[in-house]
């Protein structure tokens, strides 16, 4: 079939609740997807902030090939060896004593969510969160996701959701009521425009959770699995969450979320209080498993870091070029985004419409920013033929 065949096929009997570039993807190697029709793409998206080792890197694939030639899926009554050996890693590697496995984003933060409900007082149920976070599209996480209008149309929300403004922490302890059991934020927002939190503001969410006596959840769906250049975001941020859940990256392109916390807390969740038909499965988790070997090998983590510096160097010699449309940076790793002016978000859209044209994926996120999340191998290189590329979007719509 050809592009325009497939393009026609899937918009005539998918729902439309997408807004697609009109390309069919076939291939991806390293930071390059390729078309069905051959042409080739730059991929600073990695769909979003998924693909983190590039596409297809050869670890993943190999370890997804032994496994599905093994075992596609057994239910969570049985124990597979991929997922003993991921929540080992995982709780090895972090704050937390135990993890739960689920397949996305929204799962993982519905049993945060959840956990947190469970494992608070009677009568504690409520969430805060801050205004421009994104925590997903189940009805529960929409709901703590703190921007309107994600909800329009499927109101009434559920209760026990508030969001506070950002940066603001005498509005988030006015919010605190006898019914709060937890506050949820991302360490840095990703849709909502890069924004981090920073280190004094989360110390400070912290602190104020400790006193309430709430529980602190991290949602590092985004910004976990080695995107800031640590393997979690807070790590950077030096405040330690009680709850904190993952996806995106984790499996490095395959399904798969995780929530992850303290002995303490987990008790709450006894046999038959959660459950995930796929979450943890096999191929998912061995596919992980190799992610998470590549991501702490010697020097990985150091090397996103000054990739990410050298990325944030590019965009900001553009803000400077082309002041008109852009005014700095922000991002922290290889998460990072050129600010837009307001002359220059007026023209985001185009401008990632023309990126995509030029063969470079990006895209315009919330608060006016062209956001980039390439893979974590992402080359100095390649930094060099988006910097070339936008520097030419820029002219144009200067
Ligand atoms: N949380 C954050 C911070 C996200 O960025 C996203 C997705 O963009 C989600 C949750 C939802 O993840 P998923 O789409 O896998 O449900």
């Amino acid at each position: 079939m050809s592009q325009n065949e497939i393009i026609a096929m899937c918009d005539r009997a998918h729902v439309g609740n997408y807004l697609r570039y009109p390309a069919v993807m076939e291939e991806g190697r390293g930071c390059v997807l390729v078309d069905a029709d051959g042409r080739e793409y730059l991929d600073f998206l990695s769909g979003i902030a998924v693909c983190v080792l590039g596409h297809c890197h050869p670890a993943v694939v190999e370890a997804i090939r032994r496994q599905a030639g093994r075992l596609l899926h057994v239910s969570n009554l049985f124990y597979t060896e991929p997922q003993a050996r991921l929540a080992d890693a995982l709780v090895r590697r972090s704050f937390a004593d135990k993890v739960f496995f689920a397949n996305s984003g929204a799962e993982a933060n519905e049993a945060a969510i959840k956990l947190a409900r469970i494992a608070s007082p009677p009568g504690k149920y409520g969430v805060i969160s801050l205004e421009g976070s994104f925590h997903g599209r189940t009805l529960a996480t929409v709901a703590a996701t703190g921007q309107p209008k994600f909800h329009e149309g499927f109101e009434p929300m559920p209760d026990g959701f508030v969001s506070v403004p950002f940066g603001d922490i005498a509005a988030m302890e006015a919010a605190v009521s006898e019914t709060t059991c937890a506050i949820m934020c991302e360490p840095l927002q990703g849709e909502s425009g890069v924004r981090p939190l920073g280190r004094r503001y989360l110390a400070a969410i912290r602190e104020l959770c400790d006193r309430h006596g709430l529980l602190l959840i991290f949602d590092e769906v985004q910004v976990g699995m080695g995107r800031t250049g640590a393997l979690f975001a807070h790590e950077r941020l030096g405040v330690v969450p009680d709850i904190m859940t993952l996806a995106k990256g984790i499996a490095g392109g395959l399904p798969l979320g995780a929530m992850l916390t303290t002995d303490r807390l987990a008790a709450a969740l006894v046999p038959g209080s959660h459950a995930s038909t796929f979450g943890g499965n096999p191929v998912s988790c061995a596919a992980a498993n190799a992610v998470l070997d590549v991501l702490t090998g010697d020097g990985f983590l150091e090397g996103v870091r000054e990739t990410g510096e050298y990325l944030a160097a590019s965009l900001a010699a553009l803000a400077e070029k082309h002041p008109a449309l852009a005014c700095g940076t922000r991002g922290m790793g290889l998460i990072q985004a050129l600010v837009l002016t307001e002359k220059g978000a007026a023209r985001g859209t185009d401008m990632v419409k023309a990126l995509f044209d030029e063969g470079v994926l990006a895209n315009f996120a919330g608060n006016a920013v062209l956001r980039f999340v390439p893979p974590l191998i992402v080359s100095r290189e390649e930094i060099d033929r988006l910097a070339a590329v936008l520097d030419k979007v820029l002219a144009r719509h200067g």
